[in-house]
C-alpha cells in the first residue's frame, strides 16, 4: 500500500524536479516545478527559455543592488586571484580588517564576529549572551523572543523562532523560549497603542526573571509575515530591557544594510542593541556569510587569564576573504549612493496607495524597500492559505517573481529595480486581485 502511494508521488514529480536535488522548504508533490535560470542581471533573471522574470524579492531577500553586479564581481574575482581563503584563528587579512572597522563604526558596537549565514550568526549572538552572564559568575538562562519571529533554521535559531509546523518536529529538543507579542501595525491602525502596552505590560512581567537576553527583529518581522512595528515601541522594548540588565540582541539578518530606509533598522528606530547580527544584504547578497556585532562592553568579558573565559566558537570559513570583499565593495556601493535605500519608501508610495484601494487589500504597512499588504480572505492566514498561492502563479505567468507568506503579499526588490518594473510587479498584482 505504502509502496503503491510512493510510486504515485513519483509519477506526480518525475520530470519536474532533478532527481538528485533536494531544494529547502519546498514540498516538491505538490509545489510548482522550477525553473532553470541561467543568468540574471540588475532586476532580472532570464529563463532558459529566454524569457524573463523581475526578481521582486532579491532571491530571498538577498540581492542587495541586482544581481552580477560588475564591481561587486569584479572585487571577488580579484579577492580570489590573491587569498581565497585564509585559518582566522592564527591569521588576519586586510579586506577583514577593512570590514571590521566599516561595520564597527557603522554599527556602534566594537567587535565582529564572523560566520557564514543568518542563522550561525543569531546562533552566536544566543551563545555571546549566554555566556557572557557565565563569565561574570551569574546564572541566567532565560531568553525573551516575541511571537511570530523567525531567527533561522538551527536549533538555537529554531529555539528562539515562533513554535509552529515547520519545527514541529523537533519540539521537544528545543530549549524553552518566553514569548511576548509583536504589535505589528498598518495604514490605519488606530488600536496600535493598546497592543504595544499590552506587549510592553507582558515584557515587564517577564523580565521580572533575570533574563540573559531579549532577541528582536527590529521594525520588520520578515519570515512571520512582514510585520512592522514602530520606532516608539521598540524604544520602549530598550528602556525595559535596560532597567532589568538584560541584554538585547538584534536579529537585523533581513533588515540590515539599507533594506529598512536607513543603514541599520535599529539606527532608524533609535535603538542601541549590545548584539547584532547580519547576513543576507551583508555581502550584496552575492557570497554566504553572517556576522554577529557586540559591544566592547560584551567583549571585554570574554577576556582574561582563565581559558574558561573563551568563545570557544569557530567555524571553518571564518572571515573569508571573498566573503569580506563582496562585503566592502557592496558597503563602497552604499556609501556612493545611500538614496538608493533613503528614498526607496517614494518609489513604492503611488503603487501602494493604489493597490490600497482594492476590496480584496488589507493590512497595508511599508518600511524602506519593504511594502507589504494581506489578502482578505475566509479561510485562515496561515502559511499554507492558498490565496497567496494562486497570485503567485499567476505573477509567474507574467513574468513577476514573488513568493508570498501565506495571504501576505509582498515586495522586497533589489535597489537597482527601474520604475517601470516596479510598476510592473503592482500591475500584476492587482490584476491578479480580480482573477481569485
Ligand atoms: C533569513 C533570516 C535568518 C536566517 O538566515 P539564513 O542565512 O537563512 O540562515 C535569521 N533571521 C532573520 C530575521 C532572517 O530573515
Amino acid at each position: 500500500m505504502i509502496k503503491q502511494n510512493n510510486t504515485q508521488m513519483d509519477a506526480s514529480y518525475t520530470g519536474k524536479w532533478h532527481d538528485n536535488l533536494w531544494p529547502p522548504f519546498t514540498q516538491i508533490t505538490s509545489a510548482i516545478a522550477p525553473q532553470t535560470i541561467r543568468h540574471a542581471k540588475g532586476a532580472l533573471l532570464f529563463k532558459e527559455d529566454g524569457t524573463t522574470l523581475i526578481d521582486a524579492i532579491s532571491s530571498w531577500w538577498v540581492t542587495l543592488h541586482g544581481h552580477s553586479d560588475p564591481y561587486i564581481a569584479k572585487a571577488i574575482y580579484e579577492q580570489a586571484q590573491t587569498l581565497e581563503q585564509i585559518i582566522f584563528a592564527d591569521f588576519t587579512h586586510p579586506q577583514a580588517k577593512l570590514l571590521a572597522e566599516r561595520l564597527s563604526q557603522a554599527s556602534g558596537l566594537q567587535r565582529v564576529f564572523f560566520s557564514d549565514n543568518g542563522s550561525t550568526a543569531v546562533e552566536v549572538a544566543l551563545k555571546l549572551a549566554i555566556q557572557w552572564w557565565h563569565n561574570q559568575g551569574e546564572s541566567r538562562h532565560q531568553i525573551i523572543a516575541f511571537e511570530g519571529a523567525y531567527h533561522g533554521d538551527t536549533f538555537g535559531a529554531m529555539a528562539v523562532g515562533e513554535r509552529n509546523l515547520f519545527n514541529e518536529p523537533f519540539n521537544k529538543l528545543l530549549f524553552p523560549v518566553c514569548r511576548v507579542p509583536w504589535p505589528s501595525t498598518w495604514w490605519g491602525d488606530y488600536e496600535v497603542e493598546n497592543r504595544e502596552k499590552k506587549a510592553l505590560d507582558h515584557l515587564e512581567t517577564l523580565l521580572e526573571v533575570p533574563t540573559a537576553a531579549v532577541i528582536i527583529e527590529p521594525l520588520i518581522q520578515g519570515a512571520g509575515g512582514m510585520k512592522m512595528v514602530r520606532p516608539e515601541f521598540l524604544q520602549k522594548v530598550q528602556q525595559v530591557v535596560r532597567q532589568s540588565n538584560a541584554l538585547l540582541i538584534a536579529d537585523e539578518v533581513m533588515v540590515g544594510f539599507g533594506r529598512s530606509g536607513s543603514l541599520f533598522a535599529s539606527q532608524r528606530a533609535e535603538i542601541f542593541p549590545d548584539i547584532m547580527a547580519f547576513s543576507k544584504g551583508l555581502t550584496g547578497g552575492f557570497l554566504p556569510m553572517g556576522v554577529t556585532m557586540a559591544s566592547k562592553k560584551i567583549f571585554e568579558n570574554f577576556l582574561g587569564d582563565d581559558p574558561k573565559k573563551t568563545f570557544w566558537h569557530g567555524h571553518s570559513f571564518t572571515a573569508n576573504p571573498l566573503g569580506c570583499a563582496a562585503a566592502n565593495a557592496s558597503l563602497d556601493l552604499l556609501e556612493a549612493n545611500p538614496n538608493s535605500y533613503l528614498n526607496f519608501e517614494h518609489r513604492h508610495l503611488p503603487f501602494l496607495k493604489d493597490i490600497s484601494k482594492h476590496p480584496k487589500v488589507t493590512k497595508v504597512r511599508l518600511t524602506g524597500t519593504i511594502a507589504a499588504f494581506e489578502l482578505k480572505t475566509d479561510e485562515s492566514n496561515g502559511y499554507l492559505n492558498v490565496a497567496g498561492k494562486n497570485i503567485k502563479a499567476y505573477a509567474l505567468q507574467h513574468n513577476v517573481f514573488i513568493r508570498p507568506l501565506g495571504n501576505v503579499i509582498y515586495l522586497l526588490p533589489p535597489l537597482c529595480i527601474e520604475d517601470s518594473q516596479l510598476e510592473h510587479c503592482y500591475h500584476v498584482i492587482k490584476k491578479s486581485l480580480d482573477c481569485f
